[in-house]
């Protein structure tokens, strides 16, 4: 068989207001912030994760929340949406929730046999929940937080579905998907073709949505998604991906210390910022599985100018 790239490993976006940022996906979504760092390029401003209990590959989305960041706008050579799965009928109990909220949500679709709720973050973010089959529901551990939101367990969020990506056309960047990435086709609805890998697990998917060429060219800012990441299950397997992008004539970045994991990213044919991020060493690299998240982390490098770095950063809560 075909190597092949397991999933989705993270997706990271924009934001303006941290605390806002925070107080959002930990008390209406019940995602756990495992990880407070900053931007390892703006020390200046916060890197926010969050992810299941223990942040595994698959259930992580990041934030840069740059106060004061203005509006992205959608478009091509952008991510149009980040899905997220949840079980079987948990879609009415989300609109409920949503609902008494007074949170920003629409309709629910029906996409590929699967009930589908389009809702936006605070800062417009397109989001989705999608009911998964009971039997490929992955068994990730719901953000301890989950409880304390009053989300029942079992209509918790249960990591990535997948990401829908503005592509101008679904001819080059499905092929990067099958030939490179090992993913196989699964159909077509309207101008929606999705790709899914073998893996079949968390963040498994991606659909390619292609305008017409009546798009415009998206604009990063806040509530978009700057990059999606891709799983490497360890450092070598990461290398023989870069390999592979070199060979079908891509140009990966050198191989990038994230502390948490080892980065490479390059440009798909479309536009969209991809990354391949390895499994290890994972966000208990640096403090235990109980206090993930509750302290400000530091790669070693910028650890001499803490004091100067957390005088400038915001309240969190
Ligand atoms: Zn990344």
């Amino acid at each position: 068989m075909q190597p092949f790239i397991a999933g989705i490993h993270h997706v990271t976006a924009i934001a303006s207001d941290p605390k806002r940022n925070v107080a959002y996906y930990e008390q209406q979504l019940g995602l756990r912030l495992v990880k407070t760092t900053v931007n390892f390029d703006d020390p200046g401003a916060y890197h926010l994760y969050y992810g299941d209990d223990a942040g595994v590959p698959g259930t992580i989305l990041t934030f840069f929340p740059w106060p004061g960041a203005t509006p992205g706008r959608a478009g091509t050579g952008m991510t149009m949406a980040t899905a997220f799965q949840v079980a079987p009928g948990a879609v009415d109990f989300w609109m409920g929730r949503f609902a008494d909220r007074a949170l920003d949500f629409e309709a629910p679709v029906e996409r590929f046999g699967q009930r589908v709720l389009p809702f936006r973050d605070p800062d417009g973010m397109p989001l989705e929940l999608v009911e998964h089959a009971p039997a490929s529901i992955s068994p990730v551990t719901p953000g301890r937080v989950s409880a304390h939101s009053g989300i029942p367990v079992e209509m918790a969020i249960h990591g990535f579905h997948g990401v829908s990506l503005c592509v101008p056309s679904a001819d080059a960047t499905g092929r990067l998907l099958t030939e490179v990435f090992g993913y196989q086709s699964a159909g077509q609805q309207g101008d929606r073709y999705r790709f899914v890998s073998p893996e079949a697990g968390i963040g498994a998917s991606v659909d390619l949505v292609c305008t017409s060429g009546e798009l415009v060219r998206g604009r990063s800012g806040a509530g978009t998604v700057h990059h999606v990441a891709f799983r490497a299950r360890t450092n070598e397997e990461q290398l023989t991906w870069r390999e592979h992008l070199l060979q079908a004539g891509y140009s990966p970045t050198p191989v990038l210390d994230r502390n948490y994991f080892q980065s490479i990213y390059f440009r798909e044919p479309g536009g969209v910022l991809f990354e391949i991020a390895t499994d290890p060493p994972g966000f208990t690299a640096d403090e235990d599985l109980d206090s993930l998240g509750s302290a400000l982390k530091l790669p070693a490098w910028l650890e001499p100018r803490r004091e100067s770095i957390a005088a400038r950063l915001p309240g969190l809560r």
